[in-house]
């Protein structure tokens, strides 16, 4: 079983914001925002490549309330997914990083170089 499927089983203890009955937020482990939190479907997805529509609607829906929990939605706040290698995704269960409650450094929509990939 993945790591966060474990959290989802409460296995391993997590730090949780919001739950409903498909979903789940808590604050990431080693936070790279003073708001870093993880959303995740309760289901086992790998990664953004396999998630449905359908469930992405109701996963909107659900960041949407997790923003405004943390009382972040005016200031600004970055959704974030990755995904694979190249996306360095690390953990094999589908998550979005919401993060937030300051204005965030990187400014660009990458660090890597744009030269020789087409
Ligand atoms: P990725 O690199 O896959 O996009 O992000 C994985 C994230 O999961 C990382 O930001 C990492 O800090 C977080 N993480 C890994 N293991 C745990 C854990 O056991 N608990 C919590 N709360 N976060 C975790
Ligand atoms: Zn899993």
């Amino acid at each position: 079983m993945c790591i966060f499927c474990k959290l989802v089983n409460k296995e391993i203890p997590s730090n949780t914001i919001l739950e409903s009955d498909e979903f789940l937020a808590f604050h990431d482990i080693n936070p790279k925002a003073p708001v870093h939190i993880l959303v995740i479907p309760k289901v086992h997805i790998d990664s953004f490549n396999e998630v449905s529509p359908q469930l992405m609607a109701k996963m909107t829906t659900f960041i949407h309330d997790v923003v405004k929990e943390v009382k972040i939605e005016k200031s600004g706040y970055r959704v974030i997914t990755n995904v694979g290698e190249n996306g360095g995704q690390e953990v094999g269960h589908l998550h979005f990083h919401i993060l937030g409650g300051a204005r965030l450094k990187w400014g660009h929509f990458s660090d890597a170089d744009p030269q020789g990939h087409f």
